[in-house]
């Protein structure tokens, strides 16, 4: 392969040097030219503008001037010392004040001279000045740019010091644009590139740096988004392809006897029109001979355990075994009971397997399970011990998946030595849309939009702490009524024991509120021993505790329709999909239930904003959006090490259009060119391997 001046250390770069360079690499991962090219501008100013002294107020962000330089004057004693300039325009004089620097400007800028100069003006006791302006000579600034637009770069305190804050970063960019010309191949083909009406690269480069005007710079703008999200989807979608042609999936063709009387004749309900799309979508998955890797999306409540189960059902009729894993055991429980349930009228047999089972117990049923006489597992992450062997798997739900690891995902596969097993993974934390064509994009994603009929949704308050005893009134007031009450506390890892002491202070003040024998009360932590946490939790399923004080372990897949009040203590330490997630434990049966969420009266403007959307919203992606808005995607979870969020201009939350465009697009190339052999494809091949091949294959962790 033929150097690419692009892949030159960064060092080299005229204006550089290594002490920069050093710092460079440090302070912003740039190592290379190519880095420093895709190293874009986070906004720009217009310059094209020069506003009159007369007209500044400080509501303007950036003002540009023409004006002559009328007095220099050093003032003020040691610390306060600054340097002052008088500009002078036809509408009036404004200050010009350094405070760092003062000395260097005292001595290189001309009384008498005309200048551009550059800045955000301010209040100072009542007057407006600049402190430290761009300033430049007028008769050497009309070219030092030569764009009307200027680009702001992200720098940091480090860089700036060293004459890279944005302007010096700028001056870097434009020289490198210089020396990358003709080293910028397109790498789309002129197909695309005519189809969605793109700038061709080099030029988008040019404009994104150096924008000609507004209309350039969106152009530039949407190419190099539509660029980058194109190869992620081309990258994700191949890998996809790759994982359907290696992996050949048992075909359950059949249609069988025990789904379709369990249809007709168990099925307690009616399913929703979400519910049967989504099993519809899943059975086509199932007979298609490919193997299945689908993400079932579903808010709380919204019913996806017995879609789980016919799936099961399908397999079942196949002639193979079903597994479903939860991340706990007290959910793997839940599990048992209603589909044990379920299946008792069909007259198949299941078995639960979880860290607690005894060993004769075990024994048997690894006996069980080898002889195919079991026709469901249920269990925790027990299940995948490699002694757990079956007869034929083919089918594994996972619940709630962000539990499990690739590793544990991966030992999955093996259960079924002929062929993997199909996979479908639930999950009630709403993922946004955006984020899971990204994230999960080789993954099938359902999604059951719709709750079952007759749910109240939950009604949502926010009180202040010093309302306790109004909230203690309205607790009392529900379990009169027979009902069971939440209240939970924030555990953060960072300030466990803090936390804990809270914890246990509201334990006691709530005991003290609710005293025995009237009222009985349990406590639910991560400290506490297993066994000790399930009989806690045990008092509470049964109905012999009214209260349950905990903290967020309780979060996942708790199903106790008599419970109606969660009330979330310091709620502003939680994140909007964790609130929302606890909120979901309650609003299970069929009687009106409250979430109350308590707060100091200090509340950041975050902290505001999750409040409200809770109080408004009980939509899970719209939670969701809201908090991708606020959080980022970096932080949500499982995009930390995937590589795939490292975006360098799009955007997820405000380029969702573009996603959209670039992943059809993607999916057209592929579908006509799978393997990109194509010679029209070649450079679309090119890339994505030099570029792209960073990011993870994501095919086979599910
Ligand atoms: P989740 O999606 O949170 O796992 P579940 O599967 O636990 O939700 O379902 C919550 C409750 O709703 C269960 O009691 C279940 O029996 C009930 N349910 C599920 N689907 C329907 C439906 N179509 N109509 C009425 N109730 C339903
Ligand atoms: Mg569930």
């Amino acid at each position: 392969m033929h150097h690419n001046i692009l892949d030159s250390p960064i060092q080299f770069l005229k204006g550089v040097g290594p002490k920069r360079a050093e710092l460079l690499k440090k302070e912003l991962g740039i190592h290379t030219y190519y880095h420093l090219l895709t190293h874009f501008p986070f906004r720009y100013v217009d310059r094209s503008r020069i506003y009159k002294v007369a007209e500044l107020n400080t509501d303007i962000p950036f003002v540009q001037l023409k004006g002559k330089i009328v007095s220099i004057d050093m003032v003020g004693k040691t610390r306060a010392k600054r340097l002052v300039v008088k500009l002078q325009d036809d509408t009036g004089t404004l200050e010009l004040v350094w405070f760092r620097g003062a000395r260097w400007f005292q001595r290189t800028l001309k009384k008498g001279e005309e200048y551009l100069v550059f800045g955000k003006p301010q209040a100072y006791f009542g007057t407006l000045s600049i402190p430290h302006p761009e300033i430049d000579l007028l008769s050497e600034s009309d070219t030092s740019i030569g764009s009307p637009l200027q680009a702001v770069y992200p720098s940091t305190e480090k860089l700036s010091a060293q004459g890279l804050n944005s302007r010096g970063i700028g001056k870097l960019q434009r020289e490198l644009l210089i020396v990358s010309k003709g080293f910028l191949p397109e790498v789309l083909t002129s197909n695309i590139i005519q189809k969605n009406g793109l700038l061709p690269r080099e030029d988008a480069f040019v404009h994104i740096h150096l924008p000609g005007n507004n209309e350039l710079l969106k152009r530039a703008s949407f190419r190099l988004k539509f660029e980058e999200l194109f190869f992620i989807q081309l990258r994700i979608l191949e890998a996809r392809q790759t994982r359907i042609t290696a992996f050949q999936g048992l075909n359950f063709s059949r249609v069988g006897d025990h789904f379709n009387t369990f249809y007709k004749e168990v099925l307690p309900f009616e399913l929703t029109g979400a519910q049967k799309r989504v099993v519809k979508e899943i059975r086509a998955d199932l007979g298609s001979g490919n193997q299945m890797n689908r993400l079932l999306q579903g808010d709380v409540g919204s019913g996806k355990t017995i879609v789980a189960f016919m799936i099961m059902l399908i397999a079942i009729d196949n002639g193979y075994q079903a597994c479903i894993m939860a991340p706990t055991a007290i959910l793997a429980n839940q599990h048992m009971i209603s589909i044990s349930e379920l299946a008792a009228p069909l007259g198949l047999k299941v078995a639960l397997l979880t860290g607690a089972s005894k060993t004769a117990e075990r024994k048997k049923l690894h006996q069980q399970l080898e002889d195919g006489e079991l026709d469901i597992l249920i269990g925790t992450h027990a299940v995948i011990e490699d002694k757990v062997k079956f007869k034929n798997l083919g089918l594994v739900v996972i619940d709630e998946q962000h539990r499990f690891g690739v590793a544990q995902r991966a030992k999955l596969w093996k259960k079924n030595p002929v062929k993997p097993p199909h996979i479908l993974v639930m999950t009630a934390t709403p993922i946004p849309r955006t984020l899971a064509m990204t994230l999960y994009g080789e993954l099938d994603v359902s999604i059951i939009d719709a709750l079952p009929p007759g749910r109240k949704p939950v009604k949502t308050v926010h009180r202040f702490d010093n309302s306790r005893l109004k909230v203690f009134a309205f607790m009392k007031e529900q379990i009169k009524e027979g009902r069971q009450v939440y209240v939970v506390y924030p555990l953060i890892k960072e300030s466990e024991k803090l936390d804990y002491k809270d914890l246990m202070d509201g334990y006691e003040s709530v005991v003290r509120a609710f005293p025995m024998p009237e009222y009985q009360l349990c406590i639910v932590h991560g400290q506490m021993k297993p066994a000790d946490k399930d009989l806690e939790m045990e008092r509470f399923v049964k109905g012999q505790a009214q209260i349950m004080v905990a903290t967020n372990v309780i979060e996942v897949g708790v199903n106790i329709p008599n419970a109606t009040v969660m009330i979330i203590e310091s709620a502003e330490r939680f994140g909007l999909s964790q609130l929302h997630q606890l909120r979901g434990r309650v609003g299970r049966g069929a009687d009106q239930s409250f979430c109350i969420l308590m707060t100091g009266h200090k509340l950041s403007n975050d902290g505001k904003l999750r409040m409200e959307t809770m109080v408004r919203s009980n939509d899970g992606f719209e939670i969701a959006d809201v908090d991708l808005k606020l959080r980022g995607p970096g932080d949500l979870e499982g995009t930390q090490q995937s590589g795939i969020l490292d975006l360098k201009i799009a955007d997820l939350v405000r380029d969702v259009q573009v996603l959209q465009v670039a992943r059809e697009q993607a999916s057209t190339i592929l579908d006509a060119d799978p393997l990109l052999k194509a010679p029209e494809n070649a450079r679309l091949a090119k890339h994505l391997n030099e570029r792209y091949r960073h990011v993870k294959d994501w095919s086979r962790i599910s």
